[in-house]
């Protein structure tokens, strides 16, 4: 592990004012490099004309921003392999769109009823409360609007999303996003935060931020002040390699936990950063010694420009299966894919249940042993009919609250829904049957 004394900053100011900033986390943001010539004179390296044109010319379509902390992880001895550098330098790669490429990959945009809000799922919603990052991620999904002017939210977006929470009393988790929300100052995520819990229906709020990987320093006590008025409130943050483990990375994550918020962490599976099962396993195990628990691993999505990043899906179920069984069950991510079009976090993992027959299912282990597990001779399935009031489970009282109808798949399985199929909706043997009615 790397720790940030071992790679003290080459050059970034004078000495002194080095020292005397280098933790506040405003001079870090207002001294990121965003230009090619900053860029090799802070890292101390001399790039060839070419090199220099490509990262000049994706600047000009995805802005970079790199903060001083974040650029001092880099081993400037070999850079191009870093993956650091990887995940906060522009490349060529970026320009290159494959013809399976998605403008809105996730087609969030399609499920927007307000400009910053998603809601894609029956009961949580994504807020992007900012555009703007301490670095711009070049696998970021959300490349197409992040550090654009024209993307800030203004006022009046922010009234119409209140409202729009407000008159919806089936969203019961808020998920900040962005950008990253915890750019704003402590004083507006106060304010955002005391707004979504005046809201009776809210009952957890979620904030997703990369800041404790690039900008350690924003974690400060103040800050964990604020977000600790306003629990139950949880936090998920984007480690990818273990070269992000600092002593000031350590030190966030110690403070939030310390405030007694919940902590996660979602990762994004990289060509060339992270894409290793024992770059994984080191990555998970300092997530959890640091009280972070690995949350989702997502396999790279189909945003425009990221198909040098891209793996196929088969590395990541290798990387499951490099760590269910062989380590702490506390450590495994759930592996899933975004998929196209809006169709959602679709979990993609390993295959445990080898067959079954009437009574029994074979199972095989991650040691490849095989076992049977016997299934009851006799199982008394309570028959649902959605009366919860009546019902044995519930023990007492009017228990009406629980009463939730089935939806999709789960509908299939139920007993008191009659779907028994569910078609596409421009089926065409659908279709022809309507018309020979
Ligand atoms: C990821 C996501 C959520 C939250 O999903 P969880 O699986 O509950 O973490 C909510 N809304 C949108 C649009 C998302 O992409
Ligand atoms: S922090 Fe998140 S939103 Fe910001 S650039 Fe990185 S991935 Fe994108």
């Amino acid at each position: 592990m790397l720790s940030e004394k071992a790679r003290t900053f080459k050059k970034p100011v004078s000495d002194s004012e080095h020292k005397s900033h280098w933790k506040d986390w405003q001079w870090q943001v207002q001294h990121s490099i965003v230009d090619v010539k900053t860029l090799e004179r802070m890292l101390e390296i001399s790039l060839s004309e070419k090199e220099r044109e490509e990262i000049q010319k994706t600047i000009h379509i995805f802005p970079m921003s790199i903060t001083p902390y974040y650029l001092a992880l880099i081993d400037n001895a070999d850079p191009f392999h870093d993956p650091i550098f990887k995940q906060a330098v522009p490349s060529a790669g970026e320009l290159i769109i494959e013809n399976y490429d998605l403008h809105d990959p996730l087609s969030e945009e399609l499920d927007s009823p307000c400009s910053l809000i998603t809601h894609r799922y029956p009961d949580r919603i994504l807020f992007l409360i900012s555009n703007s990052c301490a670095m711009y991620c070049r696998h970021c999904t959300r490349k197409r609007k992040v550090g654009k002017i024209s993307s800030m939210p203004s006022k009046d977006d922010f009234e119409k999303a209140f409202e729009y929470i407000e008159n919806h009393p089936e969203i019961r988790d808020v998920l900040l996003s962005g950008g990253d929300p915890l750019m704003l100052p402590d004083s507006q995520l106060d304010m955002i935060l005391s707004r979504l819990r005046r809201i009776p229906h809210i009952e957890i709020i979620r904030i997703g931020t990369r800041v404790p990987v690039v900008l350690p320093y924003r974690i400060t006590d103040e800050l964990v002040t604020v977000l600790k008025k306003h629990h139950p409130l949880w936090l998920n943050t984007h480690f990818n390699h273990p070269h992000e483990f600092t002593d000031a990375s350590c030190e966030a994550l110690s403070k939030l936990a310390n405030g007694g918020i919940p902590l996660g962490n979602q990762s994004v599976l990289l060509a060339g950063v992270n894409d290793c099962p024992n770059i994984m396993r080191k990555l998970v195990h300092e997530l959890v010694k640091n009280r972070v628990r690995p949350y989702y691993l997502f396999q790279c999505d189909l945003a425009e420009g990221l198909a040098h990043f891209r793996t196929p899906v088969g590395k990541g179920t290798e990387i499951i299966e490099s760590l269910i069984g062989h380590t702490s069950g506390l450590a495994v991510p759930t592996y899933v894919i975004d998929a196209p079009g809006g169709g959602g976090k679709i979990p993609v993992m390993p295959h445990y249940l080898v067959s079954w027959s009437s009574n029994k299912v074979v199972l095989r282990n991650y040691e490849g042993m095989f076992s049977t597990y016997q299934e009851p001779d006799q199982y008394e399935r309570p028959a649902c009919d959605l009366q919860c009031g009546q019902c044995n489970l519930q023990h007492s009282g009017d228990s009406g609250y629980l009463m939730r109808r089935a939806h999709g798949i789960e509908a299939l399985l139920s007993d008191y829904e009659s779907e028994i199929t569910i078609l596409p909706a421009d089926s065409e043997r659908v279709a022809r049957r309507q018309d020979g009615e």
